[in-house]
């Protein structure tokens, strides 16, 4: 099952929900919903393999 990490873009500072599946881990570019501007998208995995996400400016 996907893991829906709450996330908020560093440009409009909106809360979305972002989808990050089981496999992924590092770095992805993902667009905003909301202002579609770019996201880098860090995903780390902690022990029990809960996602760690943290976003920046592209
Ligand atoms: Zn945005």
């Amino acid at each position: 099952m996907d893991d829906e990490v709450q996330v908020q873009c560093p440009y409009c500072f909106q809360w979305q929900l972002l989808v990050v599946d089981p496999q992924t881990r590092g770095v992805m570019i993902q667009d905003c919903d909301v202002c579609c501007r770019p996201w880098r998208v860090y995903v780390e995995r902690d022990a029990d393999g809960r996602p760690r996400v943290s976003v920046e400016r592209s």
